[in-house]
C-alpha cells in the first residue's frame, strides 16, 4: 500500500524541506519507489531536487485547479533517484482561486489517486502556514511528520499543530495520525535544546524518532547544487542522518 506523509509545521525554518528532500532520497536510496510534492511557493523543494522554479512550466498548481493532469507535472527520475511534482510562485494563487472550487480540501487528494499505485510513498512538503495549501496535505496523507527544531517556543506552536491535525481528523480526514517528531538542526551541546528535547519525549514518548539530525553544514549547501545531501557529500553527518531515518521508519 502507498504510504502519504504530509511534511509539516507551521513554524518556517524547522527543516520540512530540508526532510523532505533528503528523506525522499534516502527513501529511494533503500530501492522504494518515491514521489515528492512541493506544495510551497517557496519552491524550495523543487529547486533542492534539481528543477529550475523560474522556467518549470506544469505544476503542483495547475494540478490543484484542475487545470493540468498530474501525469503532465510530474518530473521522473530526479538526479535523487524520486520523482517530483514541482511548484513554482503560481502557487501563492491558488488558495484565492480554490475557494470556490468544489472539495477544495480534497484537490490533492484526488490529484494522486491517479497515480499513487506507482509508489511506496508520497512525500508532501508543506508552505510554513495553517493555510487551504496545508489543508491540502493534510487530507491527502494518512500521517504527519512533523519536523521541529529543540528551542524554547516548539513547544507552544506545536499544540496549535496538534490541535489543527484534531480538527482535520474530525472533519476530514479521520484516518490522520502523528508519525512522528523529528528532531531537526540539532545541537547537542545546547543546554535548553537538551531541555526542550527531554521534554517532547516526556510529552509524546515514542511518537518522537529515535533518529535525530544534526546541524550540518552538507545539508545547508546541498540544495545549492540541486542535489540531496546523499549525492553531494555521503559521507556527511547529514546524509547519514536522513539514512537512518528512512531506516527507522521502514523498520517501523
Ligand atoms: P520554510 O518554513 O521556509 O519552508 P523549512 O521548514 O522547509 O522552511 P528548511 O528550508 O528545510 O526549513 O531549512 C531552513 C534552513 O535551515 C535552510 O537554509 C536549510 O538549508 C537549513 N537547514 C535545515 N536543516 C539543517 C541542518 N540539519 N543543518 C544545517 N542546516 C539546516
Ligand atoms: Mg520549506
Amino acid at each position: 500500500m502507498t504510504r502519504i506523509l504530509a511534511i509539516t509545521n507551521q513554524k518556517g525554518g524547522v527543516g520540512k524541506t530540508t526532510t523532505s528532500v533528503n528523506l525522499a532520497a534516502s527513501l529511494a536510496a533503500s530501492g522504494k519507489r518515491i514521489l515528492l510534492v512541493d506544495l510551497d511557493p517557496q519552491a524550495n523543494a523543487t529547486m533542492g531536487s534539481g528543477t529550475n522554479k523560474q522556467t518549470v512550466k506544469t505544476t503542483v498548481y495547475h494540478v490543484l485547479l484542475g487545470d493540468a493532469a498530474i501525469q503532465a507535472a510530474r518530473i521522473t527520475g530526479t538526479q535523487g533517484k524520486y520523482d517530483l511534482i514541482p511548484a513554482n510562485r503560481d502557487l501563492a494563487g491558488a488558495e484565492v482561486e480554490m475557494v470556490d472550487l468544489p472539495q477544495r480540501e480534497a484537490r490533492l487528494k484526488t490529484a494522486l489517486e491517479a497515480i499513487g499505485h506507482d509508489y511506496d510513498y508520497i512525500l508532501i512538503d508543506c508552505p510554513p502556514a495553517l493555510n487551504l495549501l496545508t489543508l491540502n496535505g493534510l487530507c491527502a496523507a494518512q500521517a504527519v511528520m512533523i519536523p521541529m527544531q529543540c528551542e524554547y517556543y516548539a513547544l507552544e506552536g506545536l499544540s496549535d499543530l496538534v490541535n489543527t491535525i484534531k480538527r482535520v481528523r474530525h472533519n476530514f480526514n479521520p484516518a490522520l495520525r502523528i508519525e512522528g517528531l523529528l528532531r531537526t538542526m540539532f545541537d547537542p551541546r545546547n543546554i535548553l535544546a537538551q531541555q526542550v528535547s527531554d521534554q517532547l519525549q516526556k510529552h509524546f514518548g515514542d511518537k518522537v524518532y529515535r533518529t535525530v539530525i544534526p546541524r550540518n553544514i552538507r545539508l545547508a549547501e546541498a540544495p545549492g547544487f540541486g542535489l540531496p545531501v546523499l549525492y553531494h557529500d555521503a559521507q556527511s553527518k547529514g546524509a547519514l542522518a536522513y539514512l537512518e531515518l528512512a531506516k527507522e521508519i521502514l523498520d517501523a
